[in-house]
This record gives C-alpha cells, structure tokens and sequence, in this order.
C-alpha cells in the first residue's frame, strides 16, 4: 500500500504521518516512511540545491521542475518500489501532486507536461491513497513562521503563489475522489489522524 501526505506549507503532514506510521508499526506491519525531495543522498543534495539556493542562484522553473523530477526517479528507483515489492506500507511525504501544484500552478509550468515528466520518472506508479490536509495559506504560514529554523525559499513565495498551490491541490482531489481522502488542516491533529486511521485501516482490510 503506497499512502501519500499533501498540502501546503504548514498543514501539518509530518505530524500525521508520523501518526499513521506509529498506528500502522504497532499493528506490526512493515512501514516505511520517506519523503520528497530528499529521502535519498542524492535526494538530500537535490533538496539543498532546490530549497536553500536564493535570487540569481535560485534554480529556473524548468530546471526546479527538473530537479524535483530527478529526486523522485531516484526515490521511487531506491526506496519507494523495493518496499511495495515486498509488501511493506509506504507512506511518503510528498509526491507527483506536489510537483503538479507547485511547479505547475506555483510556477506556471504547464501541468501536462510536469504531469508528463512526473509519469516518466516515476514509471506511472501512483499512490492508492492521497491524503491532503488543506490548509488555507494564511494559517500554514502563521505555523511555518513560528517554526524555529525559519522560512525555506518557498514559504519565503507570496500568498498568490500559495493559493495557486492549495487550489491546484483541491483540483486533483475533485477529479479523482476515490483516491483522495480532503482534511481540514486546521481540525484538532488526533480528530484528523483518526480520520486518516480510518481510511487506511478500511484500506488494508483491518
Ligand atoms: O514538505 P517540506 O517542507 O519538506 O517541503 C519542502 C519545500 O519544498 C516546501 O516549501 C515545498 O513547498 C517545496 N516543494 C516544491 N515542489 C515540490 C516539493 C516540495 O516546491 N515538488
């Protein structure tokens, strides 16, 4: 089972995830939690090229949009695929809808074509189930800000850029529902990690 976690800067996906991961590790299954960009060596040096490179060193749409693509090829090559192959559960931090809602709406990159280049890194496997935990971009940021290590170079965008995203995401959801499970980011974390619980343990026939 591959479980992918959504949203916008701030939504609370680390949280939930490590949640869903403790829940799902206590039944004594096989878990593997992971995450884009940077789950790998590679992945980690692609996420500081990515997040921590500012003004003229800031990487172009298009080379942004390559980029992430690089790390999720190497991520689905190394860690994603051998773990569902042999039949651990997968819970990633981020995955193609990031890249059709950032660099596709956030950039103004064509989706089709970041939906192309996500398929062809990715080898079209997709998540059976997405959960995204919509956040209106004012609260996320809010949250972001009173994070310790301050913002990275995308939560530095403005709140146009993150309406975009958060719309783009909404969009995805709506248009193929049966895969999507939409929370309300700011509900309680144990009701919206309940809901999520759910879902999964609907999912795996538990
Ligand atoms: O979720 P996390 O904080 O690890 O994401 C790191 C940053 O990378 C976020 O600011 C997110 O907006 C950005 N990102 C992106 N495009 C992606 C994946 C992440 O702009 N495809």
């Amino acid at each position: 089972l591959f479980v992918v976690f959504e949203g916008g800067e701030g939504a609370g996906k680390s949280t939930q995830l490590a949640a869903l991961a403790e829940r799902l590790g206590g039944q004594g299954r096989d878990v593997v939690v992971t995450r884009e960009p940077g789950a790998t060596g590679i992945g980690q040096r692609i996420r500081s090229l990515v997040l921590e490179t500012a003004g003229t060193e800031a990487p172009s749409p298009r080379a942004e949009a390559l980029l992430y693509a690089a790390d999720r090829a190497h991520h689905v090559a190394t860690v994603v695929r051998p773990a569902l192959v042999r039949g651990a559960v997968v819970i990633s931090d981020r995955y193609v809808d990031s890249s059709l809602a950032y660099q596709g709406a956030g950039r103004t990159l064509p989706v089709d074509e970041v939906s192309w280049l996500s398929s062809w890194a990715t080898g079209g496997l997709k998540p059976d189930l997405v959960v995204l935990l919509d956040v209106e971009p004012h609260t996320g940021l809010s949250r972001v800000a009173a994070r310790t290590e301050g913002p990275d170079r995308l939560e530095a965008e403005s709140v146009a850029f993150h309406e975009r995203v958060r719309y783009a995401f909404l969009d995805l959801a709506a248009n193929d529902p049966k895969r999507y499970l939409v929370l309300d980011a700011s509900r309680p974390a144990e009701e919206i990690a309940g809901q999520v619980a759910r879902r999964v343990d609907e999912m795996l026939g538990s």
